[in-house]
């Protein structure tokens, strides 16, 4: 079943089922504070925390969504994408837990030829809060799913609540199992015993989180808080990965062999001649470009510019890792104008806007590859060098200033220097790099305030401004990758 059909066939499902059909909203939310739109819910947060009164008792969409914190994890699980789309049905105030049962259990088992995406239900398990009896009993008594193969959990890890006082939740999650070719048997009951071992998360998959939106919570640090009472408003909120979904139906190995992600890497094959499943780390490297240019792709058209701050640096660095992998993969020429017309190709079945607004995206696409080949040229030598350096010393570490110095001159963002020293199996002083990096802000902030008061040397500023040049700000790896 292609992708976009499974797209299609959700919002018939659920339109069937008086849910008013809402259209994907843009990735990049209306709100400044969300750097990403991260999951189908978040258009209607409004509605589920009460602040503002749903149109509508019923919603279903299929939504465009961004995960940064996931980007050290494309290619290397099978299913997590930058870019992914989240398939979700939403009640506010209408049917609850059973109704959402109901309808998940439906229309993942129900059969193909009338509509359903036909799953062995001998291959689903569920998650459940250990006290969500309501739930366990309707899905042994009413649906016949045995006991055995839901798994329950305390609170910390089945509960969904936004970090503050008001609504929360517990949970369910389907999961589907892939069968013993892909890890050892789950024991009765315990699948999510494992977090941590990826061997067994890919075995069994979690396809669709359904939150029960019933409680409302109090004060508290982490999980721990106390339930209030029930909500006046509950509501539902769930969310299948579309993608997972598709490689399970179309009987692929991971979430970038479907049929909307891998024409490019057949595509980047093509280019670099290095052959798919023939070397792990080369088939990381072609999932990375798969992902990072479809994600990239989708990001242009919702209007996202690539520039050296929050949303404009992630595109960057999506554009960035994707031309470096290509390198990595042995092939220097551009390489945006081969992949990126194959993504547009894929995925203009789900979003045709794709094809009329390809103009002005892949001149965006491209001149970003041009300007880190520029980029490139200059810096790699000098970097080699450093590292040749470093590694004749028998040292381990390139200096925090020599970081600096490639980024201050040479516009080497410090997540670059630290892919490329890892590559050669080095680290970076990243200590001293942030205090090379502040004591030059020092530096220009006390000459912009002398400035100000008239008394600077206006050569000395001009030299430092000069010296500058294209500067990245520091973003750091855990604050531009967990932008979300
Ligand atoms: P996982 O535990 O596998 O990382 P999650 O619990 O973080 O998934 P949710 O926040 O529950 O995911 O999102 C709802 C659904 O969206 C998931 O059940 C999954 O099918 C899908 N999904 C989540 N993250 C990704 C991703 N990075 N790429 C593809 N699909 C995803
Ligand atoms: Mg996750
Ligand atoms: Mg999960
Ligand atoms: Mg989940």
């Amino acid at each position: 079943m292609r992708t976009s059909e499974i797209h299609r066939r959700w919002l018939d499902f659920f339109a069937k089922k008086q849910h008013e059909v809402v259209p994907s909203a843009s990735l990049v939310s209306s709100d400044p504070s969300i750097l990403f739109t991260i999951a189908g819910m978040v258009p209607f947060i409004p509605y589920i925390v009460g602040t503002e009164k749903a149109p509508y008792a019923r919603a279903v969409s299929v939504q465009k969504c961004i995960r940064t914190n996931d980007i050290e994890n494309v290619g290397r699980t099978t299913r997590h994408g930058t870019f992914f789309q989240m398939a979700g049905n939403f009640s506010f105030g209408d049917y609850f837990k059973k109704g959402a049962i109901d309808f998940s259990w439906e229309l993942l088992t129900g059969a193909q030829d009338e509509g359903g995406y036909g799953l062995d239900p001998e291959r689903l398990w569920i998650t459940l809060w250990e006290e969500d009896q309501e739930s366990f009993d309707h899905l042994v008594e009413v649906i016949g799913f045995p006991a055995e193969r839901i798994v329950r959990l305390p609170w910390e890890e089945s509960c969904w609540d936004t970090g503050q006082p008001g609504p929360a939740g517990s949970t369910g999650e389907w999961h589907y199992d892939r069968g013993p070719e892909f890890g050892p048997d789950a024991p009765h009951g315990v699948l999510p015993e494992w977090p941590g071992s990826p061997e067994a998360e890919d075995r069994y998959i979690e396809i669709w989180n359904l939150v029960f939106d019933q409680f409302l919570r109090g004060e508290g640090k982490g999980k721990d808080y106390p339930l209030l009472g029930e909500l006046d408003q509950k509501s539902i909120d769930t969310g299948l990965g579309v993608e997972r979904l598709a490689y399970i139906l179309q009987g692929r190995n991971n979430m970038y062999e479907i049929d909307q992600v891998f024409p490019v890497i057949e595509k980047a094959q093509e280019l670099s001649g290095r052959v798919y499943g023939a070397d792990d780390e080369d088939d990381v490297r072609l999932r990375v470009v798969a992902d990072h240019v479809r994600s990239a792709l989708m990001l242009v058209a919702d209007g996202v510019k690539p520039g050296n701050e929050g949303r404009g640096y992630v595109l960057r660095r999506l554009i960035r890792r994707a031309v470096r992998s290509m390198r990595l993969l042995g092939y220097d020429d551009p390489s945006m104008p081969a992949l990126l017309p194959v993504s547009k190709d894929v995925m203009k079945e789900s979003y045709s806007q794709l094809e009329s607004d390809f103009s002005r995206i892949s001149d965006v696409v491209y001149a970003e590859e041009e300007a880190f080949r520029r980029t490139l040229a200059s810096g790699t030598t000098i970097f080699d060098q450093l590292a040749g350096g470093v590694r004749e010393q028998g040292g381990r570490s390139i200096a925090g200033e020599d970081a600096f110095r490639l980024h201050d001159t040479f516009g080497f963002p410090i997540d670059l220097t630290l892919e490329m020293a890892q590559e050669v199996g080095l680290s970076v002083d990243e200590e001293g790099f942030r205090s090379a990096m502040s004591e030059q802000r020092e530096r220009a902030r006390a000459d912009a305030a002398a400035k100000k008061t008239g008394h600077t040397d206006t050569a000395l500023y001009n030299r430092i401004l000069g010296q500058r040049g294209e500067a990245v700000p520091f973003l750091g790896y855990t604050e531009s990758s967990v932008a979300t």
